[in-house]
C-alpha cells in the first residue's frame, strides 16, 4: 500500500513511522511511505507556504498553491486515482471499521493542515474524506496523520506477525478487548484469574467474552448499541448493571 503524506514537517512524519512495527513493515515492503514536503512546491521566492486570511483575524493559512502543486507531484506518477484525506478537526472521526477498509485502498495521500488549516479552495480541488481523529484541536495534521497510518497498517496482512492479535483486539468486533495478563502467577499480591491458568480453552474464551462485554458496558456503553452481541449476551449485560447498581 502507497502512503503518501504531504506536510510541512517531513522528518517528523518519517521519524515516527519508521520504528517498531510500522518501521518494520516499510522496510519489508509493505507499506511504501513517502513524505512530500509541501515547502519544496512553494513558488515563492522566500520559500513562504502560509499567508494571513482574507477577511482578517489571528493566525495564517496554508496557501494553496504549493499544497496543490505538492499533491500534482504524487497525482501525475500515479495510474490510479488516489483517495486523498485531509486531517482536520472538522472531520468524520476515525474508527477501527474506517481503518479496516481503507487498508484495502491501493494508495491513500494524507494532507496535513498547520497554522490555522488550509485555503478551502485546493481542499475543494483535491480533497476526497476530511478526517478527525478526535474532538480535540493539534497544532498540525502530522500526528493524525501517523495515527492513522498506523492503525491502517495494522489491518494489512502480513505487518502483524501473528495475525491473530489484530483479530481480538478491543474494537475489532465492536466490543472493548478483555484483560491481559502475563508472568509471574502473583505480583504485588494480586493473583492471576484462575480460569487463564486452568488450561481449558472453552473456558478461558468464555471468560474472555465476558469481560469483553462487562468491560465495554462499564467503560465504552456507547459501542453496545452496534456491537455484534446474542441476546443472551445482552440479558448478562442488563444483569451486570442491574447488580452493580443494587451494590
Ligand atoms: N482552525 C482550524 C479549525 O478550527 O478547524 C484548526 C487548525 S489546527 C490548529 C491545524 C491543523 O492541525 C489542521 O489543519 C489539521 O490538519 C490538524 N488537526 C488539528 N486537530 C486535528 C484533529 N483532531 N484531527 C485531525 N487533524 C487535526
Amino acid at each position: 500500500m502507497d502512503c503518501f503524506v504531504l506536510t510541512l514537517f517531513p522528518d517528523m512524519v518519517r521519524d515516527g513511522l519508521h520504528t517498531s512495527i510500522v518501521g518494520r513493515a516499510i522496510e519489508e515492503d509493505l507499506i511504501h511511505l513517502e513524505t512530500i514536503n509541501i515547502r519544496d512546491y512553494t513558488a515563492s521566492r522566500h520559500g513562504k507556504t502560509d499567508d494571513y486570511p482574507y477577511g482578517g483575524g489571528a493566525g495564517m493559512v496554508m496557501q494553496a498553491q504549493p499544497v496543490y502543486d505538492a499533491y500534482r507531484s504524487v497525482a501525475s506518477r500515479l495510474d490510479y486515482k488516489p483517495r486523498v484525506v485531509y486531517l482536520t478537526p472538522q472531520g468524520q472521526v476515525f474508527t477501527q471499521s474506517m481503518a479496516r477498509e481503507m487498508a484495502l485502498d491501493k494508495g491513500i495521500v494524507f494532507l496535513c493542515g498547520h497554522y490555522e488549516g488550509i485555503d478551502e479552495r485546493v481542499l475543494e480541488e483535491i480533497v476526497t474524506d476530511n478526517i478527525s481523529i478526535g474532538d480535540f484541536v493539534l497544532t498540525g495534521g502530522e500526528l493524525p496523520a501517523m495515527c492513522m497510518i498506523d492503525a491502517i497498517s495494522r489491518m494489512i496482512p502480513g505487518v502483524l506477525h501473528n495475525e491473530e492479535s489484530a483479530e481480538g483486539d478491543s474494537l475489532s468486533d465492536g466490543l472493548l478487548e478483555y484483560p491481559q495478563y502475563s508472568r509471574p502467577e502473583v505480583w504485588n499480591g494480586k493473583q492471576v484469574p484462575k480460569i487463564l491458568l486452568s488450561g481449558d480453552h472453552a473456558k478461558v474464551d468464555a471468560w474472555r467474552r465476558e469481560q469483553s462485554l462487562i468491560r465495554t458496558a462499564e467503560r465504552r456503553p456507547d459501542l453496545l448499541e452496534d456491537a455484534v452481541i446474542s441476546p443472551k449476551e445482552r440479558e448478562f449485560i442488563r444483569k451486570y448493571l442491574a447488580n452493580r447498581k443494587e451494590l
